[in-house]
């Protein structure tokens, strides 16, 4: 009989996670007067204790008890091989896929929401702004809150408030707050509307919004957290991979493949970054991070300085950016809608370590629909970007005759997300790309900032 899920008891669940600034070289984040960030100018936003983690170099990191225990609710979670779905794509490469859907918020992102949760609660905070492009983060965080008792206060992009109610109802089940974003309580939030006051918001706004209701809070016992981008949230994530790891290893298997879809890059991170370790240290391997045609920040766009909100609030990092005031095309996956790219996956990219790929909606959807329809179970569209690669790799395996082994991220469910599929059925979906003009005109945003350096890691 063949191997159809592995599981692991809780007694296996990993107890440390995998630090990457250990093994990479990065340029540091600037400040406004150009100068690497010092910790303490972070303190505003961020608890001590949160950033410390931001900067450290140490390799592995404990996981707290009292963060275990809660995401014991869920995890260890699921490594299914989909046996159906190599049938269906009639492909010798065996697909083994990391279920995080089956976290309560459905996604990959209560795995650093409830991490942050926990250090803000420890440091004193009570309560946390955020931002939420598709909802996913906002009800994470409202979940997480709920779990130590803070106040969570969620700025949702426009467009997804109104494809998404759902969304809104299920943080205010967790005791989350949600408005629209641009919204009229921030500054940032205000500019945005005078620009146009029809804008559909972007991740960009949002982001400076809740910084700045985080900032303004006179009480001191505010602060904001961010949902992926940032070292620590993708530190958070390697949870991810370090299971799928032990999972493999109970079966023998190892990838030759590893796949998932990046948005600001956390759950890619999460899975991959245990993989990346293995590969500097020699080990042979493709990685794929997969974004979508729409918004191709690694495939098309620079390695540049740039800020990581709209506002210009954050400090300028290192990544591959559209350009800050980047407001990209309303496609259906709102989680892949960010301008930027983590810093620590731009700089692997820039070395050649991991390779980027894009691929477009409807590729995308086509692949969901196959995966639910083989597998059962149906993923949210940011996920489809990442099968609909899968698809890709096992068609040339089987071309090249090969038994190549793929591991991907399902990031998360897409039980809330029935609008994209909606119009995919109905025939209303577009295959939105950006054209040479746009990109361009995006990336004037940050023409006048400082480069960074090229750096080898190994
Ligand atoms: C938010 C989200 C993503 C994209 O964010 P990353 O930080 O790139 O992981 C992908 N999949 C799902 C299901 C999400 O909710």
């Amino acid at each position: 009989m063949e191997v159809r899920k592995v599981l692991l008891s809780e007694d296996e669940m990993p107890r440390q996670w995998y630090n990457i600034l250990a093994d990479i070289k990065m340029n540091p984040p600037l400040g406004p007067d150009g100068q690497p960030v010092k910790p303490e100018m972070l303190a505003p936003v961020f608890p001590m204790n949160l950033i410390e983690q931001e900067v450290s170099t140490e390799r592995w990191i404990d996981i707290p008890e009292g963060i275990l225990q809660i995401l014991k609710i869920w995890r260890p979670s699921p490594l299914v091989r989909a046996l159906f779905l190599e049938k269906a794509l009639d492909t010798p490469a065996r697909i083994y896929y990391k279920n995080e859907g089956v976290s309560p918020p459905g996604s990959h992102k209560p795995n650093t929401a409830v991490a942050q949760a926990y250090y803000n609660k420890e440091f004193g905070i009570k309560k946390i702004t955020t931002e939420t492009g598709a909802g996913q983060w906002g009800s994470a965080l409202s979940f997480a809150c709920c779990q130590f008792g803070i106040e969570c206060k969620v700025f949702m992009v426009r467009v997804s408030f109104d494809q998404k109610p759902y969304r809104k109802s299920m943080m205010e089940a967790w005791g989350g707050h949600c408005v629209a974003s641009p919204s009229t309580e921030t500054e940032a939030g205000r500019q945005a509307l005078a620009k146009d006051p029809e804008t559909p918001g972007s991740l960009g706004i949002a982001i400076s919004e809740a910084i700045e209701a985080a900032v303004s809070d006179k009480s001191g016992t505010t602060r904001y957290s961010l949902g992926s981008v940032l070292n620590h949230v993708l530190l958070h994530q390697t949870i991810i991979g370090l299971e799928a790891k032990k999972q493999l290893e109970k079966i023998g298997e190892y990838p030759d493949v590893v796949i998932g879809c990046a948005g600001g890059g956390s759950n890619f991170a999460g899975l991959a970054f245990p993989f990346v370790l293995d590969k500097i240290n020699g080990r042979d391997l493709e990685i794929y991070p997969v974004e979508p045609a729409a918004c191709p920040t690694m495939t098309r766009a620079p390695f540049v300085y740039d800020h990581g909100d709209t506002a210009r609030y954050t400090p300028l990092l290192p990544m591959h950016s559209l350009g800050h005031a980047f407001v990209p095309p309303p496609f259906h996956a709102g989680g892949l809608r960010y301008h930027g790219m983590a810093p620590t996956v731009s700089q692997l990219v820039t070395e050649g370590i991991i390779s980027p790929k894009a691929v477009r909606q409807l590729e995308a959807y086509k692949a969901g629909v196959q995966f639910a329809r083989t597998e059962g179970v149906i993923p949210a569209p940011e996920t489809t970007h990442a099968l609909a690669y899968v698809a890709q790799e096992a068609r040339k395996a089987k071309e090249e005759g090969r038994e190549k082994v793929i591991l991907v991220n399902f990031s998360g469910h897409g039980l809330l997300d029935f609008a994209g599929y909606d119009k995919y059925f109905s025939g209303k979906l577009d295959n939105y790309a950006l054209s040479d003009e746009q990109l361009a005109e995006a990336e004037s945003a940050f023409a006048d900032f400082p480069k960074p350096q090229h750096l080898k890691s190994r």
